[in-house]
């Protein structure tokens, strides 16, 4: 009985690789092809593995949507399959339209409904359900212990037992009947705990757990008209942004200063219709993340975020921090529901900032951060932060320093707050790849990695998380020595 032992989460699901997502999308020189190719060394024998993929071999279909700006209902992020329009009907209608259920179908079957779905499944980035709901679940668990904790009512016994089989078949990613039966014991459980807490967080919280079951159920069982709509969704509210970040590829396309181009028109933000369907069956979400540019762009966004905290489903947003003054502080602490933010710094000094995020001013962001992780310990929010940095030849000496500044921003080490190196997006756009060839840099690069060590020990000294593409970042560089070793 793992009862007394069920209590603890992990923040971050298994991180993708950080090498795989280079692809020759574009003609290109022979010599520019051979340099980008060393660059992703150890990617072809990668992509000469197998392609047998199992039945169910992505979760998507049954848990997953991205709506996009123009109304299209995609299965993924990586997947420009349209499952139907919110222009013309609603999300849950999307949901099982014939297009919706032709592609689930194929992948229940083991079968690659498309090519993105091959690529994705050869880099090993299909969605796994621990990468949809392991740290979800956490936050969750943690939501209803809290609750009863406050409330000085003990935690059903039961519900944890089924919690923990529950939990333990997510992260284990095994299909078969002992995770079929796990979903439905742990839905049971849910329904009939629901019915007797009286303590409105808590039920909030195992609700939300059922909702998930549910929707691992669904999966399991292959089912082609799932009950549950898409519980984990991303809108891509806003094209446009007041920042011009020189690594931003919708600056090269013009994205986000006219709008994203879409059957020969340029949308600037979703219309405030289909917003509200992208929120269809709120009850149904467990996570909802602000997709596309500038979230706080949107003019609807407290309305959003008040709906979304209201129905217990995590926000996730990102941002470059300008518009989250005090009163827009204010807005989400007192919304009071999960969420989780990032910010993207980029630099650890004022003129690398001011550098590649044009028009942020890097007084006015420190001042911001420093103020939202004040409020987060003031308001005891566990909230997970993240700030972050893209790797470029013009930034990459300040990884350390970067650590520093965050250890400096956070009130205390209970507010949750790390550090995350990325490297820079590869894209099919022309301008973008002159910029790309100039500032590329990669973690074995010697600057690179001498810069990133002395981050990882600046981390530890400072006992901040740092982590490079979601993985540990000292793991990370290990791993990446080793390979290169081998
Ligand atoms: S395999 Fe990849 S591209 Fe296909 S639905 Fe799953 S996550 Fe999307």
């Amino acid at each position: 009985m793992q009862v007394a032992g069920y209590i603890g989460y992990d923040l971050d699901p298994a991180a993708p690789p950080d090498v795989d997502h280079i692809l020759l999308t574009r003609p290109m020189s022979v010599a520019a092809a051979v340099v980008r190719l060393l660059r992703c060394r150890g990617t072809w024998a990668d992509d000469r593995q197998a392609l047998d993929a199992s039945a169910g071999f992505c979760a998507a279909p049954w848990t997953e949507a991205v709506i996009r700006i123009d109304g299209n209902v995609l299965p993924c992020c990586r997947n420009h399959y349209v499952y139907g329009s919110i222009e013309r009907a609603t999300l849950p209608e999307i949901w099982v339209s014939p297009a919706a259920r032709s592609f689930r179908a194929s992948v229940a079957r083991g079968a690659f409904p498309n090519d993105a779905c091959t690529q994705c499944y050869r880099k090993g980035k299909a969605t796994t359900l621990a990468s949809a709901f392991d740290s979800l679940l956490g936050q969750l668990w943690e939501r209803y212990a809290r609750a009863s904790d406050a409330a000085g009512i003990a935690l059903d016994g039961e519900m944890c037992e089924r919690m923990a089989e529950f939990h333990a078949h997510v992260r284990s990613n095994v299909r078969g009947p002992a995770a079929l039966s796990a979903c439905r014991r742990a839905l049971e459980r849910t329904r009939l705990l629901e019915t007797s807490l009286t303590i409105v967080e808590a039920r909030f919280a195992v609700h939300k757990i059922g909702v998930i079951a549910q929707a691992c159920l669904d999966f399991h069982s292959a089912s082609p008209e799932p009950a549950i709509v898409a519980t984990t969704r991303q809108a891509n509210l806003v094209a446009i942004c007041n920042a011009r970040c020189v690594h931003c590829i919708g600056l090269y396309t013009g994205e986000i200063v006219r709008g994203e181009e879409t059957g020969g028109r340029r949308i600037k933000r979703m219309n405030d219709t289909q917003s509200a369907r992208a929120l269809e069956r709120a009850d149904d979400m467990t996570s909802f993340f602000m997709n596309g540019s500038e979230f706080l762009l949107h003019p609807q966004w407290r309305a959003m975020t008040a709906t979304l905290a209201a129905t217990g489903v995590r926000l996730s947003v990102s941002t470059n921090g300008m518009l989250l003054d005090q009163r827009a502080t204010a807005v989400l602490m007192q919304s009071g529901g999960p969420f989780e933010i990032n910010f993207s710094f980029d630099g650890a000094t004022k003129a690398t900032v001011e550098s590649i995020r044009v028009n942020v001013s890097y007084d006015r962001l420190v001042q911001n951060v420093r103020h939202f992780l004040q409020q987060l310990a003031a308001h005891r929010l566990n909230v997970p932060v993240c700030i972050s940095m893209v790797l470029m030849r013009t930034n990459v000496a300040e990884c350390a320093a970067l650590v520093a500044l965050v250890h400096d921003l956070r009130p205390d080490t209970r507010v949750d707050v790390h550090v995350s190196f990325e490297l820079l997006e590869t894209s099919p756009v022309e301008a973008y790849n002159r910029f790309f060839e100039q500032e590329w840099i990669d973690i074995a690069h010697p600057t690179a990695r001498a810069s990133l060590e002395a981050a990882a020990a600046e981390a530890r000294r400072l006992h901040v998380r740092a982590l490079y593409s979601g993985e540990d970042l000292a793991d990370a560089l290990a791993r990446r020595a080793a390979a290169i070793a081998g």
